[in-house]
């Protein structure tokens, strides 16, 4: 019995679904008092700052520094003064923590000590809509998986065969490959069409041209908290104290080019023209309420692979298109519990042969499809490879990405009537140059 009570984690007490903030919130807020996540943000001609977020009220973290309200947590002066949130997530997650655990009693209904200062709120609060949102983390490294079964099942079935959709190490391993780091931007950067080398079956030759296939792939990524040497392994029992926290991430991809391309040495251009992520960073310690089991793995894993415990996390995961001048219309609702393979897996796999890994590393889960084919997670599988169209609201019908449509990608997990979102990242396509 005891050993059964000390293996269960105390409730962090900034995630207590009770906790009332003196800052109004709306009910469906993705940032109640318990989530309290991290982003940069810019306002006009400063200089940008680290923030965090509650309703719609933009935190700057600076200001609470200078002033004193973080006595006690030994940070850098200068950590909140920076372009990304790498210095302050590199101090650790005894302080990253210790940092959201103090937000979170400055805003509690009781707590009169921000609140009655009318001057400091004026420098501390900012409306979102006032400031720009930039890319949160400087991301070293970049690596995404293929670790959602049913999008593996449906890409294997269309390019290959249903028999033998999935190849035959993809139970055995989270697959991956090397993604580009430079090109992942923030929700609200325009997306150019990119242009490159396509060859249609009916074709002898490839053509040169804008892609013809754009699509999203509705993924979200976890951002490395801790760095390591080369040599070093993270084994799934430690693998969440490297792994600071989540964003939604979509992983823009053209069919055409890649269809061409990708054998033998997989995604190449058809994925680095552009990722893109959302701006605020939502640690793990945030999501603890929201963990899950995941599925049953057969055959069994090997050592390194094997885990215990709930790895994966229950968020609700939504894609909306909205072509130019037209309705928004939501085109599928996934989850992120619909993955395979799970994080732990994912950065033990990633290092057991001793590759090292940096803080603001991105990993991304590859794209989340459900069963049912309203939850699958690319236009690819919601069009079955182009041949069947999706009709939106109002006139226009789609079976990929045209120009002019933004795509946003929603995600949040609820439970005991507290809501923990993302956010969103929001892109709008650009015609090619
Ligand atoms: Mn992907």
């Amino acid at each position: 019995m005891w050993l059964l009570m000390t293996k269960q984690q105390p409730m962090i007490e900034a995630n207590n679904p009770s906790l009332k903030s003196w800052i109004h919130v709306k009910a469906d807020s993705d940032f109640p008092i318990q989530n309290l996540p991290f982003g940069v943000f810019k306002k006009g001609d400063d200089s940008p700052k680290v923030a965090s977020i509650i309703g719609d009220q933009v935190i700057n973290l600076h200001v609470l520094l200078q002033e004193g309200f973080f006595e006690g947590i030994e940070l850098p002066l200068d950590v909140f003064d920076q372009n990304s949130l790498n210095p302050f997530i590199t101090t650790g997650k005894k302080m990253t923590n210790a940092v959201r655990g103090r937000l979170s009693e400055l805003l509690r209904l009781e707590n009169q000590e921000l609140q009655t200062n009318n001057h400091l709120k004026e420098k501390v609060f900012i409306p979102v809509s006032e400031v720009e949102m930039l890319l949160p983390v400087k991301v070293g490294d970049y690596t995404d998986f293929y670790s959602s079964e049913q999008h593996a099942f449906n890409v294997g079935s269309m390019f290959r065969d249903p028999e033998n959709a999935l190849l035959p190490n993809w139970k055995h391993m989270p697959v991956g490959y090397h993604g580009r780091a430079c090109s992942i931007v923030v929700s609200g950067t325009d997306i150019l069409r990119p242009k490159g080398q396509t060859k249609s079956k009916e074709q002898t030759s490839p053509v040169f041209g804008p892609t013809k296939r754009l699509d999203f792939e509705l993924e979200m990524a976890f951002i490395v908290g801790k760095s390591t040497t080369l040599g070093e392994s993270v084994g799934t029992d430690q693998a969440e104290e490297f792994i600071f926290g989540f964003t939604l991430f979509n992983d823009w991809s053209a069919r055409d080019i890649q269809t061409w391309e990708y054998v033998p040495l997989g995604p190449f251009l058809a994925k680095n023209f552009a990722s893109s992520m959302s701006p605020w960073v939502v640690t793990i310690e945030a999501m603890e309420p929201f963990r899950v089991s995941g599925p049953k793995q057969e055959p069994e894993v090997l050592e390194y692979l094997s885990y215990s415990g709930d790895a994966h996390f229950d968020v609700k995961l939504e894609v909306y298109i909205e072509p130019e001048g037209e309705k928004k219309t939501k085109i599928t609702s996934s989850n992120y519990r619909n993955v395979y393979w799970n994080i732990r897996q994912q950065l033990a796999h990633h290092t057991v042969n001793g590759c090292n890994i940096n803080v603001g590393d991105l990993y991304a889960s590859g794209t989340i499809s459900g069963k049912d084919s309203n939850s699958f997670g690319s236009m690819l599988e919601l069009s079955w490879n182009g041949t069947r169209a999706l009709s939106l609201e109002g006139e226009s019908q789609r079976l990929f990405v045209e120009d002019g449509d933004t795509v946003t990608v929603r995600g949040f997990g609820e439970r005991e009537g507290v809501r923990i979102g993302f956010g969103e990242v929001t892109n709008k396509i650009l015609k090619a140059k």
